[in-house]
């Protein structure tokens, strides 16, 4: 397809059909047996890799299974779990204080519901989506860097906001495709739209894309 007869905006129903070839079964990378171990393994997680998490969140849970436990940590010996991930000393600090919150405030459970979630401490919006998506089965749309990043790619939005990003995704597509459909745009950008170097000339999306580069 030349340049010129490439559509503009793509839906997004063409877009998650063609992704559906090419990842077809989209599952968390986070490896969590339960909703609590996820929570505490997306908080881990920022400026990390899934991967990274996964090295250090056996250990930690082993030792600290549940809020209870965890809320009754010192954070030296959390900090010492948890190194590889980055950040770790703030990260420490915070999911203790998380799981003292959960313990204080939520006895021990994790709430189901995006306006609780927010206002644990170091979980933001995208945090409480992967909860509600990938612990819970309810519709939502975590927007992470990657989603941020090919959802302008693909003219999906115009917005950097991710709050105005995941509005504009929700109302390209029925609530039943969210989870599937915001899991595929992430990880189609994890490992196809990268973000220095996307491989246009392998990518499911290459005919359709608004933002093919012949160059890379
Ligand atoms: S064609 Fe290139 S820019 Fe467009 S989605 Fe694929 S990898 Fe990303």
């Amino acid at each position: 397809m030349k340049g010129s007869d490439r559509p503009r905006h793509p839906s997004l129903d063409l877009i998650l059909e063609k992704l559906s070839g090419s990842i077809g079964n989209p599952r968390m990378e986070l490896e969590c047996s339960n909703v609590f171990e996820l929570l505490v393994a997306t908080v881990l997680s920022a400026q990390s890799t899934d991967r990274t998490v996964n090295t250090v969140t056996p250990a930690l849970f082993r030792t600290f299974p549940d809020a209870r436990a965890l809320s009754g940590a010192s954070v030296a010996e959390v900090e010492s779990l948890i190194r590889p991930t980055g950040f770790f000393r703030r990260k420490a600090e915070q999911i203790i204080r998380l799981a003292i919150t959960l313990q204080e405030r939520f006895s021990g459970m994790v709430p189901r519901n995006m306006e609780d979630l927010v206002t644990l401490p170091g979980v933001g919006r995208k945090t409480a989506s992967v909860v509600l998506a990938h612990g819970f089965g309810i519709p939502a749309i975590p927007v992470d860097t990657h989603v941020i990043r090919v959802s302008r790619r693909l003219s999906l939005t115009v917005s950097e906001d991710p709050e105005q990003i995941e509005a504009d995704l929700k109302r390209q597509m029925p609530e039943s495709s969210w989870i599937s459909g915001s899991s595929r745009l992430l990880l189609h950008g994890r490992y196809v739209c990268l973000a220095k170097k996307p491989l246009c000339h392998s990518c499911v999306l290459a005919k359709i894309c608004p933002s093919f580069s012949p160059h890379v």
